[in-house]
């Protein structure tokens, strides 16, 4: 049965990695889904995916540290599908070094795409999701976002943000119905991972494989967090909010 008939969710940086394989998890619960990415060729790829299965999308270019292109992202989608009721935050860049390397135009860049874009493309989606009587907000964080990690300050600066302002938001917007939560994950096998594997002068089949030394001894694949997204997303998620949910193989457990 498809749990999310009916339904309309935009996924943020949804041409790649966890939120493409999230796009097309929602859509096969019957979602209708905003691809919204700066990578038009990516994000047009992942619509066409879907639609090719039978599912309903578009393609936002939607650069999320902008003001503007939220404000159209879900203009776009509230037009297509006449609503919009699950908004996931997932669109991130990562800087891989500390304060002494890390230029203050980079710990701005970083700070716009992982934070700014949450407040931006929740304040434009909550009203509709008010207006429908509810809605579901999930904000990816990181392991990192609850631990400190090595050459990864504006990085780890900021997923420490989305972690306490996903608790914030619950906090504000609870009585509307919308529910928010935040899924961390660990290191998933994505273009992320391999970009931080060049960015600190490794092969990725080395980072790669250290990446794996945890608890289930392997590294995540981005469908493994596209389960739990999935799990916030819809109604068996009913009374969770402000919930920071860890997805990483063990990784944080000991
Ligand atoms: P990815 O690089 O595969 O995907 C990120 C997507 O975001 C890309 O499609 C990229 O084009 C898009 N993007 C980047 N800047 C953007 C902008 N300004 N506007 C719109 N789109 C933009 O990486 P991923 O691993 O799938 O990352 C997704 C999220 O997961 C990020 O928030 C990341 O911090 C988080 N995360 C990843 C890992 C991991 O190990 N891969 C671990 C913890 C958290």
């Amino acid at each position: 049965m498809e749990t999310l008939q009916g339904k309309t969710a935009v996924v943020t940086g949804g041409a790649s990695g966890i939120g493409r394989a999230t796009a097309l998890q929602l859509a096969r619960e019957g979602a209708a889904v905003t691809v919204a990415d700066l990578n038009e060729a990516g994000g047009q790829g992942v619509v066409d995916e879907i639609k090719e299965a039978g599912g309903r999308a578009i393609f936002a270019r939607c650069d999320v540290s902008q003001t503007a292109d939220c404000k159209r992202t879900v203009e776009e989608t509230v037009a297509a599908f006449g609503g919009l009721d699950i908004l996931f935050n997932n669109a991130g860049i990562i800087r891989r070094a500390d304060v002494l390397d890390t230029t203050e135009a980079e710990w701005d860049q970083v700070k716009a795409v992982n934070i700014k874009s949450i407040f931006l493309m929740s304040k434009y989606a909550i009203p509709h999701m008010a207006a429908a009587g509810g809605g579901s907000i999930i904000n990816t964080g990181s392991g990192w976002g609850l631990v400190g990690g090595g050459d990864a300050v504006s990085y780890c600066a900021s997923k420490g943000a989305v972690v306490n302002m996903t608790r914030a938001m619950a906090i504000d917007h609870g009585p509307q119905n919308i529910r928010v939560n935040c899924i961390c994950p660990g290191d998933t096998d994505t273009e992320m991972l391999r970009n931080e594997a060049r960015q600190l002068g490794q092969s990725d089949d080395t980072f790669l494989e250290g990446a794996g030394d945890r608890p289930l001894q392997r590294i995540g694949t981005p469908e493994d967090i596209a389960q739990s997204v999935l799990y916030f997303a819809g109604e068996q998620s009913a009374w969770t909010t402000g919930a920071i949910l860890v997805v990483d193989g063990g990784g944080l457990a000991g």
